[in-house]
């Protein structure tokens, strides 16, 4: 890819982003959907529909080592199982793809090398372990405030530190500066971070060589023209993060709709790991049909009674898009 692709690609963006709403569901294919998962894509599907827009499917199966053979293909039949459907995808294509994020490794390489002619990323040799005893403050919303330590390495600096670990590579940082970046999520309201104080220096390329997620979500919520990102609110404090990468890509960011995590009954979050809310059990194993499910999903929302069974395009119809702005969550919302 060259820098004029690249600027024909963005052009492109823009141009479906000025059509009206995008919207985008972005699973990782790390095993099969749990309940939040599902409220998550119910939830962006609606958003999408009720604003009558487009919506983008994304498969972020960039980090290789945590996809779940087959994970894929289960997650997009589930989506239609449930009744969602979406206009541009891996599976029915569009004009805006790739939409697997293993297939865009020329665009995030790009990106990357541009950002390094742009003196906005610089080569880190840490390990986590020298980040963990470097770092004064110890943790910030995004973990472990990196300290600065590869910032400004000279080229025999450089080359020290490399010859200290023959064997990896370095990683990629993306130099934070000292402002305040807010967003006005639909959702959650007002949320600010400082990223030189809170977060530091962020991963853009790891040491194995992959992708960051911060750098490739962007990147293509850039490329792929996205007003509007649906997700669960575990992700609102990489959003300052993302912005600043937004901007220097000269791109607007999207608006922002961070969804509740839904909690069990102990108040722990719903983890893939943990399988007991998986479609696949309460489907296979305890019978719910479709319309128990998005009644189940949409009353953990306070759109309808609990009990309720309905089908997603019944639901759409019951709902305004302000219904979408203040949803209400009960406590716990276990199946
Ligand atoms: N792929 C991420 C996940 O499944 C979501 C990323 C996003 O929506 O920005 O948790």
């Amino acid at each position: 890819m060259n820098e004029l692709e690249f600027d024909n690609l963005l052009e492109k963006a823009r141009q479906f982003r000025r059509q009206g709403v995008r919207g985008r569901y972005a699973p990782s294919p790390t095993g099969s959907l749990h309940l939040g998962n599902l409220r998550t894509a119910l939830f962006s599907w609606l958003q999408a529909r009720l604003a009558d827009g487009q919506l983008v499917m994304r498969m972020e199966d960039l980090d290789q080592p945590r996809v779940v053979a087959g994970s894929a293909e289960e997650i997009l039949s589930d989506l239609r199982w449930l009744g969602l459907t979406w206009d541009e995808g891996p599976d029915v294509g569009g004009p805006l793809g790739p939409y697997d994020q293993s297939a865009r490794t020329a665009i995030y390489d790009h990106v990357l090398s541009r950002f390094r002619d742009q003196g906005l990323v610089f080569r880190c040799y840490c390990s986590r372990r020298d980040v963990r005893e470097a770092a004064s403050a110890p943790h910030g919303p995004g973990g472990l405030i990196y300290p600065g330590t590869c910032r400004a390495l000279s080229p025999a600096e450089e080359e020290e530190r490399q010859a200290r670990r023959p064997d990896r590579s370095p990683s990629y940082r993306f130099l934070v500066t000292h402002e305040a970046i807010s967003i006005d999520d639909v959702i959650s309201g007002n949320y600010s971070e400082n990223l030189a104080e809170d977060v530091g220096d962020f991963v853009v390329r790891r040491a194995d060589e992959l992708f960051a997620y911060q750098l490739a979500v962007v990147v293509d919520d850039a490329l792929m023209g996205i007003t509007d990102v649906v997700r669960g609110a575990d992700l609102l404090s990489s959003t300052p993060r993302q912005v600043a990468l937004f901007n220097a890509l000269d791109v607007e960011p999207p608006r922002f709709w961070h969804v509740p995590m839904m909690v069990d009954d102990s108040g722990e979050r719903l983890s893939k790991r943990d399988g007991s809310d998986s479609l696949r059990v309460l489907r296979d194993e305890r019978g719910w049909d479709a319309p128990r499910v998005i009644g189940h999903l949409a009353a953990s929302l306070g759109w309808v009674d609990p009990g309720s069974h309905l089908s997603a395009a019944e639901l759409l119809q019951e709902l305004n898009y302000d219904d979408l702005k203040s949803p209400a969550c009960p406590e716990t919302s276990r199946a």
